[in-house]
């Protein structure tokens, strides 16, 4: 089998790709009990005899292929499909995969990813190859689809998915939530939180709207917690263009998270980021960042990963500066210094699948951006921002097409000046700060 992403050698095919996927679930909160109906529209890219998907720890019932029972087996996190007939590149098929089983995570170089059952209720932390664990997939962000989510669960229990809340039915066991996605989204952040949640707008101005799931006695001071998000809302747009979704939302769990987690559009927060703390503030303009660097503008490879967390961590700094507290020029020069200490045999835009996520990719590639801006200035770098966040909408972007960006935008030679920052291991310094004017 062929490896489409050598960052998740065990995830992902090219010769296809999904266009929607169309997910029926049914989940029993007291045994973790897991039961869907997939279906998929499939858009074949390459001439094939058969479809390998991704599905970890679930058990497939029945495949059909427009509308024909169709052969298939499983194994090692993989659905191999056999088609009907060979499929030329262009044609599009329709993929129903009946399933069930009880969701877990999978082990993984980066901890535990996917489906994972809590003390009341559930949640799904998708990156990077997470989504596997709870619906049959084409796990990669190159792949990005529409997306409709219906669960129906427990009564007394909410369950937050992408996109819009499209309706709620009342069943003889409980409800029925359906969700709707008309905006593609990449595979990872494609998400189901399920907990006994109040659902409610976030109040406070600002235009693009907000709303937050979190448990019901916490709602109200969770909403405190966030009401500077409308702020920092305002401030990305300025920075980065319009608010790429309809609305923005937070889901606060129960319980506490070692990090929190992005989806779109929305973020989950544990419980214990919602202090009065730098620190909880910088997590809630990271994953409101995330928006635009990540979720609108994906990435094709995962070894351009920088270009999510480099500016998201940029964003933490520039919403520091934009209320006045440290500019992000300042945190540079600290983290600079921070990083000058530490091991440099990390190549920011190919580190290497197991090293994605380490910190120091997320610290240098906010070097990397804070070296855009101080060698084309305040006015040009937030041009590019905006001009890659617009031209890239609801779609992808790498490494090469930003330096190109770059280019064409500032008049600087992209490769020279930023090319050590992100093609060698060694740490290089910063330049000099523009004169205040
Ligand atoms: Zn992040």
């Amino acid at each position: 089998m062929t490896v489409f992403d050598p960052y998740t050698p065990q995830s992902g095919s090219a010769d296809f790709t999904v266009e929607h996927y169309d997910l029926d679930l049914d989940y029993r909160l007291g045994p973790n009990r897991l039961a869907g109906t997939a279906t998929l529209t499939v858009r074949v890219l390459e001439d094939l005899r058969a479809l390998t998907l991704d599905l970890v720890g679930l058990g497939v019932d029945r495949v059909r292929v427009e509308g024909q029972r169709a052969r298939y087996r499983q194994r090692a996190g993989r659905l191999l499909v056999t088609l009907p007939a060979q499929q030329a590149a262009g044609d599009r098929l329709t993929v129903e995969v009946r399933y069930s089983g009880t969701p877990a995570p999978r082990m993984g170089a980066w901890g535990d990813v996917g489906w994972e059952e809590l003390n009341d209720g559930s949640l799904v932390a998708g990156q990077p190859n997470g989504s596997a664990t709870w619906y049959p997939v084409n796990d990669h962000p190159a792949h990005k689809a529409t997306y409709r989510i219906s669960v129906l669960t427990d009564a007394d229990y909410t369950v937050i998915a992408n996109g819009r809340l499209a309706s709620t039915t009342r069943a003889s066991r409980g409800t029925r939530w359906e969700w709707v996605s008309d905006v593609p989204l990449a595979p990872y952040v494609a998400s189901v939180q399920i907990g006994r949640f109040k659902l409610s707008d976030l109040p406070g101005d600002g235009e693009v709207p907000q709303w937050l799931a979190a448990p019901r006695l916490g709602w109200g001071p969770a909403a405190l917690s966030l009401k500077k998000q409308h702020a920092m809302l305002e401030a990305f747009q300025d920075w980065f263009g319009p608010y790429p979704f309809d609305a923005y939302g937070v889901v606060v769990t129960a319980e506490t998270l070692d990090i929190p987690l992005e989806s779109q559009p929305f973020s989950i927060l544990g419980v214990n980021h919602l202090r009065p703390t730098w620190e909880s503030e910088r997590l809630i303009a990271h994953e409101l960042s995330h928006q635009w660097f990540g979720n609108s503008v994906s990435i094709r490879r995962w070894k351009d990963l920088w270009l999510n967390e480099g500016f998201a961590c940029y964003a933490e700094w520039l919403w520091s500066e934009q209320k006045g507290s440290k500019s992000a020029a300042d945190w540079a020069d600290e983290t600079q210094a921070m990083l000058a200490e530490l091991p440099q045999d990390l190549v920011l835009a190919d580190p290497g699948g197991p090293d994605m996520f380490d910190d120091r990719l997320y610290k240098r590639g906010a070097l990397a951006v804070e070296t855009l801006r101080r060698t084309v200035g305040d006015t040009t770098f937030r041009s590019v921002c905006r001009e890659w966040c617009w031209r890239n909408k609801h779609g992808h972007g790498d490494t090469d097409a930003f330096l190109d960006l770059v280019d064409e935008m500032t008049g600087i030679e992209a490769r020279a000046v930023l090319g050590p920052w992100l093609f060698d291991a060694q740490l290089p310094t910063l330049p000099q700060r523009p004169p205040v004017a």
